[in-house]
């Protein structure tokens, strides 16, 4: 088994604690590292750490072009070590090896030369204002130590996604991963130090949510909070976060609904519809786990879905042909064991999946696709994030009713739309309530676009500008001109 410490201030340490847990391989059911447990006293090395970094070390010095070198070079790091951080996930949470390894070698690794080259070009204005004999002007500031805080099912995705942007924006960051998947964001501080970084820029602290996590959050000095999670967590941290009015960026759950109209290519829609939710086994916050179908095609939908999934099993998210990961965890694999339960006994009809399977020589957590029909709006399989590889089909008559059911939900991550007819679809995205709509493809995400939801997936954007400007605050600056 291998131990890992926690990083602050540019040192590997044990935490105050002296205790660590163990995380589990979810291919094999078993553990394979020890993950300390911090608490509020490794918080304050952290935090202390990143505070000086902001205010007095080489970054507080740092003019915004080498931020945007030293982004450059954190690019191309994790390009070069993409296998070994891929690994480590692998190990760790089950994401299957051919998605993560490619996306470090390309979108991550882009998210931080995205950044890197907007780093110095952050312009403030020069306001027109109403008021003779005063200049008015604009600056965009850091907030000064970011609280960051990750979900397991794609550690490295969120915490790049934050840390790039934090970084270009001037920020410092305590880093706050999953008990579930805590390694791999460890292995990303061990080689990014390679590109060179100042003490106490970048901070891991691991542990538990309630202890390491909370005390992160309620920390005074850390200035604003990026929170990726489900909705329950996000809540209480937005809770935790007004007690001291602290900015949050909250990215949290989904239950998006895929539409397929009438004129839709089923050849298209089938594997885009299959691809935006089994690969990672659902375990993905966009996972599109409702599919809207007008009524002329549901049958021969769900017949090419069932189809195209035959041969889609779970397995061992090492090997290249593994079509779909592994659920990451022991306590997630049985609540979503319960939700297909649940599914079952409130009338809805499997017709795919539906049961653990055991790849042979593996002891991990495995549910094959699983497709529920005869389903309706009211039912939990409708209205509840799973975040499994689950999924509900509902017949719809026309485009307003394909409309209500999308919107019938309270979350607003993504949707889809399926159809020949991209004025149709672009019409349709306008009333859809949700971050991102995708027409004809699902999943795709580049550093350039913001994502980020509406009603309870969350508030504030990651990725593209605007990404950056949520790390910063603006302040205006009044010169009075009279002699
Ligand atoms: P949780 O909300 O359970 O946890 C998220 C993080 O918050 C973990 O690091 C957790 O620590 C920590 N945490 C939980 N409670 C608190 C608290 N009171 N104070 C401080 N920290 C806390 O989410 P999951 O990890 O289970 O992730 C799955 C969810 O994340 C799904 O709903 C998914 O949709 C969503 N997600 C959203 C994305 C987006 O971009 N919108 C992207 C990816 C996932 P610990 O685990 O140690 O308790």
């Amino acid at each position: 088994m291998k131990t890992f410490q926690y990083f602050a201030d540019g040192n590997w340490r044990d935490p105050a604690s002296g205790q660590w847990f163990e995380s589990d391989d979810p291919a094999t059911g078993k553990p394979w590292a020890r993950i300390p447990r911090c608490d509020a006293r490794d918080v304050e090395i952290a935090v202390a750490a990143a505070q000086r970094c902001f205010t007095q070390g080489p970054w507080s010095r740092m003019n915004a072009a080498d931020r945007g070198r030293m982004l450059r070079r954190m690019g191309d790091v994790v390009t070069r070590h993409a296998e070994r951080l891929g690994d480590v996930e692998t190990t760790d949470n089950g994401k299957r090896r051919r998605d993560i390894v490619p996306a470090l070698q390309g979108w991550l690794t882009d998210s931080f030369h995205y950044y890197a080259g907007l780093a110095d070009k952050i312009e403030g204005a020069v306001i027109p204002v109403d008021a003779p004999g005063l200049f008015n002007y604009t600056r965009h500031e850091p907030f000064g130590v970011c609280g960051c805080i990750t979900a397991w099912n794609s550690p490295l995705v969120i915490a790049i996604w934050k840390m790039a942007p934090a970084l270009a924006a001037g920020n410092t960051l305590v880093i706050k991963p999953s008990e579930h998947a805590s390694a791999s964001t460890l292995a990303l501080m061990e080689v990014l130090q390679e590109a060179d970084l100042p003490p106490g820029l970048l901070n891991v602290v691991t542990g538990f949510g309630d202890e390491a996590g909370c005390a992160l959050v309620e920390h005074p000095d850390v200035r604003l909070l990026s929170f990726t999670g489900g909705v329950a967590g996000g809540r209480q941290v937005a809770e935790l976060a007004a007690r001291q009015v602290k900015p949050l960026i909250l990215e949290l759950g989904g239950k998006s609904p895929q539409i397929v109209l009438r004129d839709a290519d089923l050849d298209l829609a089938v594997p885009g519809i299959a691809g935006g939710i089994f690969p990672p086994a659902g375990q993905s916050c966009i996972a599109g786990s409702r599919a809207l179908v007008h009524r002329s095609l549901h049958d021969r939908f769900v017949e090419a879905l069932c189809s195209h999934l035959a041969d889609a099993l779970p397995g061992d998210p090492r090997d290249p042909a593994t079509q779909v990961a592994p659920i990451a965890n022991r306590p997630h694999f049985e609540r979503v064991l319960r939700d297909i339960e649940g599914a079952r006994a409130e009338g809805a009809r499997c017709v795919l999946g539906g049961k653990a399977v055991h790849p042979e020589g593996l002891g991990g957590w495995f549910i094959p696709p699983t497709v529920f029909t005869g389903v309706t709006p009211d039912m939990d399989i409708t209205r509840k994030e799973i975040f499994g590889p689950v999924m509900a089909v509902l017949p719809f008559d026309d485009e307003e009713e394909a409309l209500r059911l999308a919107n019938d939900t309270p979350y607003g991550l993504a949707a889809g739309i399926w159809t020949a007819d991209a004025v149709r679809a672009m019409r349709m995205a306008e009333k859809l309530e949700a971050g991102t709509v995708y027409i004809n493809n699902y999943f795709n995400a580049t550093p350039q676009s913001p994502v980020g939801g509406y009603k309870q997936s969350g508030y504030g954007r990651e990725n593209g500008i605007e990404g950056m400007k949520a790390f910063m605050q603006t302040k205006s600056v009044w010169l009075g001109m009279a002699p």
